[in-house]
């Protein structure tokens, strides 16, 4: 059977129909490949149409201030990957002008992996080159029943070598996106579609009945819990914030002032003894965080904060990029304040 043959027949009748598919534009295929890591596509969807409208270039998105891109990011998690899109967007503009489509040229820019550059290279230039994501390996592991962990050096290396020697150099980009597509359609983590693929003829994990078994993993993930105080100072319709700049999870986003049990960041007088207004528990891929808010009303203003903590209103407030746990309690709160 001609896999990639019978892929790629699929795909064309039945992909789903997206912006950056219609696209040769290296630069929207980038924007779209980096909003899409850990995003699903219904989620992204918004970001990349928001992107695209705001800097439709890579010379305009070079030149936004660092902070407008975080806020335009503002929901989507991982936010190393609004920055290193930004620095990327940088060296391009300050390089050759023109977005790269050869996988060597985008291996060079921060927050490319080999999987992005792959992808990139392939839907704008045609290269021949296999990309590997995570339906990719789910759809090869189970295609040809293999047992080696996706996890390990080994079965990288497997997976990679078996992605190349699959993919149809005629048609990379074609091929890449059909892979991909049926992973994300048919070969489902749980549930897949079997009866509907067009390659079950050739699945050796349906033929052995071991489609559950893969693909295998070794590692588990270690999960880090944190627990966050958040103090809401607040003089009439001012607050107290800082931006995160420790070697952390949420750099560079706005927060409250913070106190982390186990660190030794004091509570401050004001503080003492308030009760939670509001707990808001939230899962990063290492980390379980549960954040607890505090409203602390103030006769005068606060002056024993860290240097580092700024006076602001909250309608100032409302236009700075924070992460989810702050966005929920900036909902919940925003009666205390008024925005005028
Ligand atoms: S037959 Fe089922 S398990 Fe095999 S590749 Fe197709 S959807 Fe995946």
């Amino acid at each position: 059977m001609d896999i990639s043959r019978f892929l790629q027949s699929w795909y064309l009748d039945n992909r789903r129909l997206l912006p950056w598919r219609e696209t040769s534009d290296a630069y929207c295929i980038w924007l779209s490949e980096i909003i899409l890591q850990q995003t699903r596509v219904a989620q992204g969807y918004d970001y990349y149409m928001r992107f695209v409208a705001t800097y439709p270039t890579v010379q305009q998105l070079a030149a936004a201030p660092l902070d407008d891109v975080l806020k335009l990011w503002q929901g989507l998690g991982y936010y190393s990957r609004a920055r290193l899109l930004h620095r990327a967007a940088q060296m391009v503009a300050s390089g050759s002008g023109t977005f790269p489509s050869r996988y060597e040229e985008l291996m060079k820019l921060p927050g490319v992996g080999p999987y992005t550059a792959a992808a990139i290279a392939s839907f704008a230039s045609g290269q021949a080159v296999a990309v590997v994501d995570g339906n990719v390996y789910r759809v090869l592991a189970r295609l040809f029943d293999i047992d080696l962990p996706i996890d390990s050096t080994a079965g990288r290396k497997h997976f990679q070598q078996l992605a190349d020697e699959l993919l149809d150099p005629d048609h990379a980009g074609l091929h890449n996106q059909a892979m991909m597509e049926l992973g994300a359609l048919v070969c489902t983590p749980t549930s897949p579609r079997c009866t509907e693929c067009p390659v079950a003829d050739a699945c050796a994990a349906l033929a052995h009945h071991t489609i559950g078994l893969r693909p295998r993993k070794v590692g588990r993930v270690k999960v880090r819990q944190r627990r966050l105080h958040y103090y809401i100072f607040k003089y009439g319709d001012d607050i107290w914030v800082h931006q995160r700049a420790a070697n952390d999870i949420w750099l560079d986003l706005w927060e409250y002032y913070l106190h982390e049990e186990g660190d030794d960041t004091p509570i401050p007088p004001e503080a003492l003894g308030v009760e939670p207004a509001f707990t808001y528990g939230h899962r990063l891929t290492h980390q379980q965080l549960l954040c607890s808010f505090y409203i602390v009303p103030l006769t005068q203003p606060i002056t024993t904060l860290p240097s580092d903590y700024v006076r602001m209103s909250w309608r100032k407030w409302q236009e700075k990029a924070v992460a989810k746990p702050i966005f929920e309690a900036n909902r919940r709160f925003s009666a205390l304040f008024s925005t005028k």
